[in-house]
């Protein structure tokens, strides 16, 4: 058993002992204390958009902890946030006027679902299901587990889960179940409809159509049921476009940002929410407030790390970065769709996927056995059961993907013998 008190999330620690440290990191490389340079092929864990420890990002986060490292949000705030919540408005859809803050995806989840029932509340009505999407993924927290898929991780926690309506993953071919059972839900009063805009990503990359996503937020549309766009993974570029909702021509009543909202350097999320949203919650009543906080909302450092990412965004070309990396990873996945192992290789913006032999489940050894194997050749990469994804940062070279494909290939080639 290991010395150290470290208690790691998502790992049987019975299973992986040793676990590699990481000292530095840079661009898409990171420096273990064995010396290893490991390129780092999932953004750890989707995060990182412009590569490790961008300079900018770096600078703004050091200025900022000089002159305001923490002030409490609740009636006070700070030039940071102004700037970032103007900067949000500017680029997300016009009729998401109000962002509210907080510290992590599943967070901003939270906020959603809390928000959706409180205009519920505050406009007199009785709407409190939320529909949800089989296979989707949102957080651990109780409420983001509640919608989200269930399975073996949420297994123990299931007596505290609350109750939903999930709705069929809108399979090519098999959208209409998807259509029939929302417009159910939603014709019986549903208050919300979350879920993950064109990718559902921790459920197994699973992709579906834009125009699906158009179909569904016109269903909910038609009922007043709030669409929430949970694009904690799909935002900052991975799609192919600032927001994957963009390519379905929908600008949602409730958006969930984090991950990049930094580039990746530090934990911050927002939510950002229409109007009518916040107007319901406007009062002189203190019990119609927003009763939702924690310590560090909107942390002064960490909006000046996103401030940077916003810069970034404007002032260096990152969605030609973005497409070059797209059509990259799609040469790549076309080759390796020649393996026999291969099934069904997709690739949406910078996220490409397929599947090693058939349906395996989340806890299968494959992907634990897989993992090691990506370790061993130097590779950070992290398969969701027997699917296998490339989601690197942008700044990634030519020859760092070229060799994540071939530790895949080499992978692919050693389970197949
Ligand atoms: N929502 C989606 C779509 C996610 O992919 C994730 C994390 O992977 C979350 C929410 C939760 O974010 P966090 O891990 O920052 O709490």
């Amino acid at each position: 058993m290991s010395q150290s008190p470290v208690w790691h999330p998502f790992t049987q620690h019975g299973l992986q002992d040793a676990i590699p440290e990481v000292v530095g990191a840079e661009g898409a490389v990171l420096h273990t204390r064995s010396g290893a340079q490991v390129i780092d092929a999932i953004s750890s864990w989707w995060v990182t958009t412009h590569g490790h420890a961008h300079p900018r990002i770096a600078a703004a986060i050091a200025e900022q902890a000089h002159k305001l490292d923490q002030i409490i949000f609740a009636g006070w705030t700070h030039e940071p946030a102004e700037r970032l919540a103007a900067g949000l408005r500017a680029r997300m859809p016009a009729s998401l006027t109000r962002v509210f803050f907080s510290d992590s995806g599943s967070t901003s989840v939270e906020v959603a679902l809390k928000m959706a029932l409180g205009y519920w509340l505050h406009r007199g009505e009785d709407r409190h299901r939320i529909a949800v999407m089989d296979h989707g993924y949102h957080g651990d927290t109780i409420g983001t587990m509640s919608v989200g898929a269930r399975g073996a991780f949420n297994r123990a926690y299931e007596p505290l889960l609350f109750d939903v309506t999930s709705i069929p993953f809108p399979a090519s071919g098999h959208e209409q179940a998807t259509f029939d059972a929302l417009e159910r839900v939603c014709r019986e009063g549903a208050a919300a409809f979350i879920v993950e805009p064109l990718v559902l990503g921790a459920g197994g990359m699973l992709f579906y159509r834009a125009d699906t996503l158009a179909e569904m937020h016109r269903i909910c549309q038609r009922h007043g049921t709030l669409f929430i766009a949970d694009e904690v993974m799909t935002g900052w570029g991975r799609t192919g476009t600032l927001l994957a909702c963009e390519q379905a021509g929908i600008a949602p009543d409730i958006l969930c940002l984090s991950k990049g909202i930094t580039g990746g350097a530090i934990p911050l999320a927002v939510t950002m929410a229409s109007e009518p949203i916040f107007a319901a919650h406007y009062s002189t009543d203190r019990a119609q407030m927003f009763f939702h906080s924690s310590s560090y909302t909107a942390n002064p450092i960490a909006c000046a790390a996103a401030n940077a990412n916003l810069a970034i965004w404007d002032e260096e070309p990152v969605m030609e970065r973005i497409s070059v990396l797209g059509e990259r990873q799609e040469a790549h996945l076309r080759q390796i769709a020649a393996h026999p192992l291969v099934r069904d290789p997709r690739r949406l913006g910078t996220i490409a996927a397929f599947d090693v032999g058939d349906a395996e489940g989340y806890l299968s050894d494959l992907a634990p056995r897989m993992l090691a194997m990506f370790r061993e050749r130097n590779v950070l990469l992290r398969p969701l059961g027997n699917t296998v994804y490339v989601m690197p940062p942008y700044c990634i070279t030519d020859d760092e993907l070229g060799t994540v494909y071939d530790a895949i290939s080499d992978v692919l080639d050693c389970i197949g013998s």
